[in-house]
Order: structure tokens, then C-alpha cells, then sequence
């Protein structure tokens, strides 16, 4: 059969039968779909036999590019051995090594691992987690969230229900628990109208004002450090993590770090919450966790939280969750294989003189005549396109200028995704030099030839 003959038959299929997330259907089924067949380090290939570099880590999970040898073999050995069995009643050694590993690497006073399979799961589970934890206590009251505009903690209710980007989540408002929400720390679109620098982080002050009215019954603060993924790569200013922190312990409520994006190097260091050196109560984990090879995610915890969930079967302390596929075989030895790619490769280390490139080679965009706003916090960047710069007025929305940006690179052989009007650039960790100069001079291009600016 020829290959034009194999695609339309994959077409027809995915147009038959498939539903894409995130995506208007109506639209997909008028477009061409880009059909990938194979992964090489930061490549990508469809089915014509074209490579395109992963400008997002295929969705922020990528770490040590696609084909990493190390994973590929683990992945085979653990295949030869079991592939799943159960962690209710059972345990088995992928499970127990990679808990420990990743109690040594994440902010220290985190001591018990819970398994489960997407950074959803994971922010259920921290919220379960930190409800059950007052009430065990006797404080009863203490059953509210208090989140962030802007915030994303995934699609399930409970993360919707403290998620703040309105177009994903009013649909849903009838469904969902409330939750007090604290002002996003995004400085270019301030809510509070204040300007950075002289506020004196405003968006703090108005957190400690909901803290101090309802502490009482605020079980914890969920919250993703340093930068606001799914919300337009927003990087908070320097000292509102730590300050969040402090008002956590002022008011005696639980912090729940959400590092599903931030995890596992993204920002420069191993988790985000290092760059303020906060150990949150309960740290969320998932997106890079295996590499980008497999589902898996974490919930972590301290011990003074386990502690509390003992006693007697009969009290029913229980934390009664669990996923089936919690703690797989085969994903936590891709995992333990990624963890030890880390520390053979030194990843962290020598990621900083590609960040620093980076940085640089953004610089130039600031002068675009339509970009708004560039954000860098390590490999997590968001450039904002508006239509005027002074006003900082958006494109408007039915234009997608970005989504035609990100068009426009593809067929440059670049595959990017956009938030809103935001382009996101989420290169592996282990992307090389050229292939980074390559990607940023491809968005540049794609940028000024369709919002009309100057070349660079
Ligand atoms: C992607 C993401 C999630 C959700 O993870 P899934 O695996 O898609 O369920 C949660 N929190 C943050 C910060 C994320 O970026």
C-alpha cells in the first residue's frame, strides 16, 4: 500500500472515531493532521518522513529527549519481569527504590510517596489529603481551598474546582466545590492595576487579607511555584513563593506545592520550590516523572501528615484512594532510569549555559513590534503577542494569531503550541545548542511573518 494510500486511511480513522482534548473538533476535522510516527532526542517524525523539532517537550513531559537509551532498555528489562501488579495489599521493588529516590531529591522534610497516574490525580489526592488531615485532627471547619487566578491543576472536578483560568472552568462552575481565591502574581496584566517593584507585592497582601477572614476554614493553599503553567507561563516575582510560605505558617494552613509542570528540572533547578528554598506540606508531581515515556505521578508528603492517618482499622483513619494502574511496574522503572540520567548526565548543571543562551537569543523579541510581554523561568517560556504594545490590547481572539504562529513554524519544521495568545516554548532538557538557536530563529521568523514585524 503507498504511504499517501496509509494516511488517508489513518485520517479517515482519527476523523471517524477520535476525540482530540482540548480542541474544537469542527476545526480539527477541516485540517490536515500531523501524524507522528517515530522520536529521536528533541525530534519528532510524521509520516511523510519530515522531523520537526519538540518545541514542547510533547507537552511539558519530555526530559532527556525521545529514544533515551537508558529508559528504553529499563522499560524492556522490567517488561521481561512483571509489567503490573497491584500496590494495594502488594508491594515491589520499582515502587520502593523510586520512592526513596525521590524523597532525596525533593525539598527536604518530604518523607511518604503516594502513587497515582496524571497531575490531576496527584492534586486530588493532595487535596483529599489535606482535607482529611484537619479533620483527623478535629478541625473540622478547616474544608476550603484557597487558590490562584490563573491557576491550572488539571481536569478532574476537585482540580477544577481550584483551578483559575475561566475559559477552561466556567462551564463547569455548578459542579464544583468553592474555593477562596488569592490575586495571580502576573505582573505584566496586574489585576490589582499596581505596578512591580513599587507594590510591594500587592497580590501578597490581598492573600493575607483572605487568610486572616477565614483561616479557620481554609485547609490549605494549592499553588504552583514560581510559574503559572497552563495560565500563559506567568513567573512570579522573586520572594512571593517565600511569602507565601510565611503566611502559611501565620495562619496555620497547609501549603500544597503543584509542581506537575515545574517538576523534574524545568525551571533550572530540580523542583521549583528550591529557587525560594520552601519545603511544602504536600508536593504534586507527574508530567516529566518518567522521562515523558509513561503516566505516573506522586503525591509527597511529610510525616507529621502520615503520622496523623494511623490508628486502629476501626477508627477509620484510612486514606481511602487508589488508582488501578497506581505505582506500575513499568513506569516506575522508566522513572528510576530518568532519575539516574539526572545524576549520570548531570542534566541541572549543564542545562544552565543553554538557559543563559536562551535568555539571550529571547532578548531581541522584547523589540517585536506585536510581542507584549517575553517570560523565562529556566526551560518554561511564554511570549505574549498583543495587538497594540502600549495598550497591551489583544489580537482579537477569532484572528488565533498565535495558533497561526505556531502554524506557520510547523511547516518550518518546528512544532509549538500556544495558550491563548501566548507561544509557549518547552524545549527536553536535553536539547543541544543548535537545535535551541534553531528553534528560537524558526519562532522568530514565524512571529514577524504573520504579525507583520521586522525580521531579526
Ligand atoms: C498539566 C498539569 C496538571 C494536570 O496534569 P495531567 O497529567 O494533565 O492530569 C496539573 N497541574 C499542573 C501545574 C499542570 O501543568
Amino acid at each position: 500500500m503507498g504511504m499517501r494510500n496509509q494516511i488517508r486511511i489513518i485520517e479517515g480513522l482519527d476523523k471517524k472515531h477520535l476525540w482530540h482534548p482540548f480542541t474544537q473538533m469542527r476545526d480539527w476535522e477541516a485540517e490536515d493532521p500531523l501524524i507522528i510516527t517515530e522520536g529521536r532526542g528533541s525530534f519528532l517524525k510524521d509520516m511523510y518522513g519530515k522531523w520537526y523539532i519538540d518545541g514542547v517537550s510533547s507537552l511539558w513531559v519530555t526530559v532527556h529527549g525521545h529514544g533515551k537509551k537508558e529508559i528504553d532498555d529499563a522499560i524492556k528489562q522490567q517488561i521481561d519481569n512483571i509489567s503490573h501488579s497491584t500496590l494495594l495489599g502488594l508491594t515491589h521493588p520499582p515502587a520502593a527504590a523510586l520512592a526513596e529516590m525521590l524523597i532525596n531529591i525533593c525539598p527536604k522534610g518530604l518523607a511518604r510517596v503516594f502513587y497515582s497516574d496524571s497531575g490531576s490525580t496527584a492534586v486530588e489526592i493532595g487535596l483529599k489529603m489535606a482535607y482529611q488531615y484537619w479533620q483527623l485532627k478535629g478541625m473540622k471547619n478547616k474544608k476550603r481551598f484557597l487558590s490562584l487566578n490563573n491557576a491550572y491543576h488539571g481536569d478532574t472536578i476537585g482540580a477544577v474546582s481550584v483551578g483559575g483560568i475561566d475559559i477552561f472552568h466556567d462551564i463547569f462552575s455548578p459542579l464544583l466545590f468553592k474555593s477562596y481565591r488569592a490575586p495571580s502574581p502576573h505582573c505584566y496584566r496586574c489585576e490589582l492595576g499596581a505596578q512591580y517593584q513599587t507594590c510591594n507585592m500587592l497580590c501578597l497582601e490581598k492573600m493575607e487579607a483572605l487568610l486572616k477572614r477565614h483561616h479557620e476554614d481554609i485547609a490549605a493553599i494549592i499553588i504552583e511555584p514560581v510559574v503559572q503553567g497552563a495560565g500563559g507561563i506567568l513567573v512570579s516575582p522573586p520572594g512571593y513563593l517565600e511569602g507565601v510560605k510565611r503566611l502559611s505558617r501565620k495562619y496555620r494552613v497547609l501549603i500544597i506545592a503543584d509542581e506537575v509542570a515545574t517538576g523534574f528540572g524545568r525551571t533550572g533547578k530540580m523542583f521549583a520550590c528550591e529557587h525560594e528554598n520552601i519545603t511544602p506540606d504536600i508536593l504534586c508531581l507527574a508530567k516529566g516523572m518518567t522521562g515523558g515515556y509513561l503516566p505516573l505521578a506522586a503525591t509527597i508528603t511529610t510525616e507529621k501528615i502520615y503520622r496523623q492517618f494511623l490508628g486502629k482499622y476501626k477508627d477509620f483513619k484510612t486514606f481511602f484512594h487508589g488508582h488501578t494502574y497506581t505505582g506500575n511496574q513499568l513506569a516506575c522503572s522508566a522513572a528510576i532510569a530518568s532519575l539516574n540520567i539526572f545524576n549520570k548526565e548531570k542534566t541541572i548543571r549543564k542545562m544552565q549555559k543553554k538557559i543563559a543562551i536562551l535568555k539571550e537569543a529571547l532578548a531581541p523579541f522584547t523589540e517585536f513590534p506585536h510581542v507584549g510581554d517575553v517570560r523565562q523561568k529556566g526551560f518554561m517560556v511564554g511570549i505574549e503577542l498583543v495587538r497594540d504594545k502600549k495598550t497591551k490590547a489583544p489580537f482579537p481572539i477569532e484572528k488565533r494569531t498565535a495558533w497561526q504562529v505556531c502554524q506557520r513554524a510547523r511547516e518550518k519544521g518546528l512544532i509549538i503550541r500556544p495558550l491563548g495568545d501566548v507561544i509557549v516554548i518547552m524545549p527536553p532538557l536535553s536539547i543541544s545548542m543548535q537545535e535551541l538557536k534553531s528553534l528560537i530563529h524558526i519562532t522568530a521568523e514565524s512571529i514577524c511573518e504573520i504579525t507583520g514585524g521586522k525580521n531579526v
